[in-house]
């Protein structure tokens, strides 16, 4: 069974987009969505629910009310501004670093789990999807992704896929380093521009570091062919193959607004899509 990760140097590059294709192009693949700050898969695949079960993000301070002396210590250190004058703990401001349980002299302050929201097991038209929902003002981590990640990797061995598309999330953020660690290849959809060319090389750097395969798509190539080039001498002296070329084409995001991927609305970028797939496979196979 093998993992392929997409990413990106930022977001709005294109890649859910290109990962629905690459599904669509896969024979029963199973597809994760650890982009869990910003998830958007769903919006494609039109899942089908068969299972859910809540995670636990963090940890929140809780006062006892009995135990509490009122000293108010524990406001005064709180860095985060999370327990007001009520000495109520306000969870959405909570970052769980326990420095109040620390200081409360008359040891008042529970520190409980927190639940960040849930991993959800679905059926779509292409193969099974792992993802997660986020309860709101939570923030997505290295621990979701590996959640999410775990239950792609034992659906893939109980249904016999062998393959696993992960959406990554943008940025070298600790969620982007749980997406990435132990894959077979991490597949970088990179736009360009300044910017893109100086995101995909932190992102790259990133994970060859970690010792990851890295392979380059470049995306919207057309809208400024001058650095395409410059991404293509960049990926040539660092040796990372560069599976294609796609062109700016407004159909990629009207076909997410219909529910659909490339591979099911145009013909005419099916070719070049699939061309990309087949070139990751023979990375991966
Ligand atoms: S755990 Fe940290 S952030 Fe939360 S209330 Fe205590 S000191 Fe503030
Ligand atoms: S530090 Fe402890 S005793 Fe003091 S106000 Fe906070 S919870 Fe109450």
């Amino acid at each position: 069974m093998k993992e392929v990760t997409i990413i990106s140097g930022k977001g709005g590059t294109g890649k859910t987009s290109l990962l629905a294709a690459f599904a669509a192009l896969s024979d029963r693949p199973v597809i994760a969505d650890c982009d869990v700050d910003a998830s958007n898969m769903h919006l494609i695949l039109s899942p089908k629910k068969s299972s859910e079960f809540p995670i636990i993000g963090s940890q929140k301070a809780y006062i006892d009310p009995l135990r509490c002396t009122r000293c108010m210590k524990c406001q005064a250190s709180c860095r985060f501004c999370a327990i007001d004058e009520e000495l109520v703990v306000r969870n959405e401001l909570c970052e769980g670093c326990a420095v109040c349980n620390y200081v409360c002299p008359e040891d008042a302050i529970d520190m409980l789990d927190f639940e960040a929201g849930s991993i959800v097991l679905a059926n779509t038209r292409f193969g099974r999807f792992s993802y997660s929902k986020m309860k709101s003002g939570e923030e997505g981590s290295g621990k979701l992704v590996t959640a999410v990640r775990k239950q792609a990797r034992e659906v893939a061995e109980k249904y016999g896929s062998n393959i696993i598309l992960i959406d990554g999330p943008p940025g070298i953020g600790c969620p982007v380093i749980a997406s990435i660690i132990g894959t077979n290849l991490a597949l970088i959809v990179c736009e360009p521009t300044l910017s893109g060319l100086h995101d995909l090389k932190r992102v790259a750097a990133l994970a060859m570091q970690m010792n990851v395969p890295v392979a380059v798509c470049v995306n919207k190539y057309d809208i400024n062919e001058s650095i395409s080039c410059a991404i293509e001498d960049y990926c040539d002296m660092s040796s990372i193959p560069v599976l294609g070329k796609v062109p700016y084409d407004l159909e990629f995001v009207n076909a997410m607004v219909r529910g659909k991927c490339i591979m099911e609305t145009r013909n005419d970028i099916k070719g070049i899509v699939a061309a990309i797939w087949d070139r990751a496979m023979a990375i991966l196979f």
